[in-house]
């Protein structure tokens, strides 16, 4: 019935590329198999979740929301999913995205935009944006997405939600297709605070399939956090940046709220921080090129029709496979890879990533979190044309947190129009269960 309900929903949403109705259908015998047998129940006993389409469902249809994985059903499945599935959910769908995760507002996937389930002439974000609504749409409580500059906490809060990216190194990336190695981490979308700490620590964990999950066992430690014992920094370049004079208002109002309450709220100065789109874009590129070379039609993915050697076969089927915002990062980061260009970007952009972990350390010296709005603008309208360079810009909140692959939640708060700015908690490395208490505090 729910699954039935789901697929006429999303008719107009279009959260969903494919709905698991035979995984959802086995799942549930499963379950009623457990009951009658008086088994142990897992933790999420019934519950629904979504997943997003750049994480692998064995047998089940993975696009990346990419004509190029279009038919590309994997035969392995992420350790992740392993988890949840182990803990009784019940999977009913893969949810749209930005193809192969590059975007803000779903718009760049092959299967179309996602509507916002709060106003469908909106967008509902990206490159989760699938997930953000799938939630959204009460089709699910719980969302698995992946944020490699912020696609999980965009899309939660242009859904009015809560989301959390974890500590890099938290999750194991098994099984999730790589957009760029050192930035990507699996994240949440749910209904609360303590919903997205209860499917983090489902799904943490070392896992000799990804040498760089290490596990991460904070997140059962959420506090009640006093606001009076509050430690808040606010960074210069996310005060000083454009921004929605509603999000700009509201955001003030947050932080003169916080500090009457008693909690110490300060503006501090950073060096590196106000670069993050510039590293973020060409450290990120640098790594999207060489992920996308296993593209070819060859080894994976689509292949075109008419070809007269090999080389025409690769150019071919990449030509028609990538869309546009695929084709423009491989090109700019093939492009400063290059031999006399690597020494002058890349190898600059990795002192500043640098540069830009050494600013948050000095923060947590003296503060428990920083405090940002998760993103400058408000979920704009499906038809409004942006530039590359605009959609981009609006990541600067986001990004440095991937950059310095620290944990971040994200949590909605109302702008009074219906809509909803995000309220962004970044912690030190590992401290997850910190920007979580405080997310818990503010909801
Ligand atoms: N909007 C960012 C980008 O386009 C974030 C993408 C992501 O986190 N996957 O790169």
């Amino acid at each position: 019935q729910l699954l039935k309900e789901v697929k006429e929903k999303d008719k107009d949403t279009n959260a969903y590329i494919t709905i698991t109705e035979d995984l959802a259908m086995e799942t549930a015998k499963r379950l009623d198999q457990k009951l009658k047998n008086k088994e142990d129940l897992g933790a999420l006993f019934g519950v629904p979740v979504s997943i997003k389409d750049n994480i692998a469902v064995k047998d089940v249809k993975m696009t990346c929301a990419s004509r190029m994985l279009e038919d590309f059903v994997p035969p392995y499945q992420a350790s992740l999913v392993d988890k949840i599935l182990a803990q009784d959910a019940v999977i009913i769908g893969k949810t749209n995205l930005d193809e192969f995760a590059m975007g803000s507002s779903t718009k760049n996937s092959y299967f179309g935009v996602t509507k916002n389930p709060l106003d469908p002439t909106r967008v509902a974000g990206g490159s989760s944006g699938g997930a953000g609504a799938s939630v959204a749409m009460d089709s699910c409580l719980l969302a698995v997405g992946t944020d490699t500059g912020g696609s999980v906490r965009q899309p939660a809060t242009f859904c009015g939600l809560p989301g959390m990216k974890p500590s890099y190194g938290s999750i194991s990336r098994s099984g999730v297709a790589s957009m760029a190695n050192t930035f990507d981490q699996p994240g949440v979308v749910g209904k609360n605070v303590e919903d997205l700490a209860l499917l983090l620590d489902i799904m943490q964990g070392a896992d000799e399939k990804d040498a760089t999950a290490l596990g991460n066992d904070v997140f059962k430690k959420l506090e009640d956090i006093d606001l009076s014992k509050m430690k808040i920094a606010v960074a210069d370049c996310h005060m000083d940046m454009e921004m929605d004079p509603d999000i700009k208002k509201a955001f003030e109002e947050v932080l003169a709220k916080l500090k009457d309450r008693g909690a110490q709220v300060d503006r501090v100065e950073t060096k590196n921080l106000q670069y993050a789109i510039i590293v973020y874009h060409i450290l990120v590129n640098g790594e999207i090129a060489p992920n996308m070379s296993r593209y070819d039609g060859l080894r994976f993915g689509h292949r075109a029709k008419d070809y007269s050697d090999i080389n025409e076969l690769f150019t071919k089927s990449r030509s028609e496979g990538f869309g546009d915002e695929v084709k423009r990062r491989i090109m700019i980061g093939t492009h400063i890879l290059s031999l006399d260009l690597a020494k002058e970007y890349y190898d600059k952009a990795l002192q500043v990533r640098h540069g830009i972990m050494d600013d948050y350390k000095k923060i947590f010296e003296d503060y428990d979190v920083v405090l940002s709005p998760t993103y400058p603008v408000k979920p704009y309208l499906i038809d409004q044309e942006m530039t590359p360079v605009e959609i981009y810009s609006a990541d600067l909140c986001t990004v440095p947190v991937n950059i310095a692959g620290l944990p971040a939640v994200s949590v909605p708060y109302p702008l009074g129009d219906g809509l909803y700015m995000g309220l962004q908690l970044t912690s030190d490395h590992f401290k997850d269960n910190v920007c979580l208490s405080y997310g818990k505090a503010l909801e």
